[in-house]
């Protein structure tokens, strides 16, 4: 479907979970524990649902993200559930890497195409210190692995900080000389956490890696995402640039979330849109679920705020982990 700005919305993401095994720095605090009871998280049928409701006005892609996804025993229920909707072609996850190394063939034979993960250090004790506890060969094992395997895209998400891990930006680089991966830069958003760190914009980390390497447009524009690819010759990945502040991608935003308690998300900087909960847990069916749905996102917002200073109150107050990044 079309949004009132002609946007065509065919990209859901999903939060399953607002819990998570790490406590990434800018993401989350080191001592709050206010996570959602198992009750308020949407369950296995909510999710079918959702889906379901969402395919019938041209949902594709579900991204399936958390908190961490992969802490949810029921999570390969939920990936069979959405991959029996025969609308959606493409079924993503966003992970730390946790839970991911020995069911990659189980998730791969049931729908899942595209996995990102996310790794902020390629230094094992920044990586702790970032994620207050993460396992760094658990995750590049986990990177390895899936990308010798049968999925159609592995990427990893790196924020660069400054002061904090902008002296690593060609040790990424250089994973994909190697590794058939994309490795995308993503600008610190100032949600949550995340304003107590200094961002790094794309620009200054694509002028660095110019610097040392020529980087050539990816032949393949990519027409699902906000990102932009290069590539260095000869290697055998992809470099990506995600910019939602300095090169802002509101225009061509084709994307709407659910949050892990069930909010219905128009545009991750706003708070506006619908609890689903009570019409998931009652009869309403999925035709009205999806008209519901349809009247909500014909209104999404026009474009993001971030580092506006705005008063608005309209603004969202929400941590990454419910949304789901
Ligand atoms: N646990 C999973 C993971 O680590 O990928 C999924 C959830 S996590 C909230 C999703 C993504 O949001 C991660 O790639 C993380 O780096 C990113 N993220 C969290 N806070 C952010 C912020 N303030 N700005 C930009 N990205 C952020």
């Amino acid at each position: 479907m079309f949004d009132k700005n002609n946007r065509h919305i065919n990209y859901l993401r999903i939060s399953i979970t607002d819990h998570c095994n790490l406590r990434c720095q800018y993401c989350l605090p080191e001592t709050d524990n206010s996570f959602s009871n198992k009750n308020d998280l949407l369950n296995a049928d909510d999710i079918e649902k959702i889906v379901r409701a969402t395919a019938l006005i041209g949902i594709e892609k579900v991204r399936i993200t958390g908190g961490e996804p992969l802490i949810r025993t029921d999570f390969l229920e939920i990936l069979k559930r959405i991959n029996s909707v025969k609308e959606i072609k493409k079924i993503a996850i966003t992970t730390n890497g946790f839970n991911l190394l020995n069911n990659l063939d189980e998730f791969s034979k049931n729908g899942l195409n595209r996995i990102n993960i996310s790794l902020d250090s390629l230094n094992s004790d920044k990586y702790k210190k970032i994620t207050r506890g993460g396992d760094f060969e658990q995750v590049m094992n986990s990177i390895k692995e899936s990308s010798n395997g049968n999925f159609e895209r592995i990427r990893i998400n790196v924020v660069i900080m400054k002061g904090i891990n902008d002296d690593e930006i060609f040790d990424f680089v250089n994973l994909t000389r190697e590794l058939n991966i994309g490795v995308r830069f993503i600008e610190l958003m100032p949600i949550g956490e995340g304003k107590r760190f200094t961002s790094m914009k794309n620009l200054e980390i694509l002028d660095i890696i110019k610097s040392k390497y020529t980087l050539e447009r990816d032949a393949v524009e990519k027409t699902d995402g906000p990102a932009s690819y290069y590539k260095i010759s000869n290697f055998r990945g992809e470099i990506g640039f995600i910019s939602p502040l300095s090169n802002r991608f509101c225009e061509s935003c084709n994307r709407i979330r659910v949050t892990s308690n069930g909010f219905l998300k128009l545009c991750l900087h706003y708070n506006q849109g619908i609890d689903l909960i009570p019409y998931l847990r009652s009869n309403t069916s999925i035709e009205t679920l999806s008209e519901i749905i349809k009247n909500a996102i014909y209104n999404k917002p026009k474009e993001h705020q971030m580092n506006c200073n705005s008063q608005d109150n309209t603004i969202e107050t929400k941590r990454m982990n419910e949304i789901g990044g």
